[in-house]
């Protein structure tokens, strides 16, 4: 497994590549770019249907994403807006568990469950 496949699987990204990691100054960060994978370009995040593009600008958005050991995870892509005949103009949906560059919160709330269902069965099995 590469470096790339056990971020991805960790972080539970799919539909993704990784580009670039960066470390911040402090060490205490990781940016993890990533890039989605044409196939899941231009997706509501309501609907989850494909949709038309809004524009043809991104902007490079950061959000947080579940820490790795003691390092917290900033994810950083290009974002693209869509256009829904139902929703309206909005941010593309990108894949992973609460992955949106508008939920910018405590990232507690966006592990994946599987972590919390791995966690049990680790408890269980002492
Ligand atoms: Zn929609």
């Amino acid at each position: 497994m590469t470096h790339n496949q056990l971020i991805k699987k960790t972080q539970n990204l799919k539909g993704v590549s990784i580009s670039k990691i960066e470390e911040n100054a402090d060490g205490d960060t990781l940016y993890i770019h990533i890039k989605l994978h044409k196939r899941l370009r231009g997706i509501c995040p309501h609907c989850h249907k494909h949709v038309p593009g809004y524009d043809s600008k991104t902007q490079e958005r950061q959000w947080r994403a579940l820490d790795m050991g003691t390092k917290k995870v900033i994810l950083v892509s290009d974002v693209h807006r869509v256009k829904c005949p139902e929703h309206g103009v909005g941010t593309e949906r990108l894949p992973g568990p609460g992955i949106s560059p508008g939920s910018q919160k405590n990232s507690s709330n966006r592990w994946p469950a599987s972590l919390f269902i791995s966690l049990k069965n680790l408890s269980v099995s002492r």
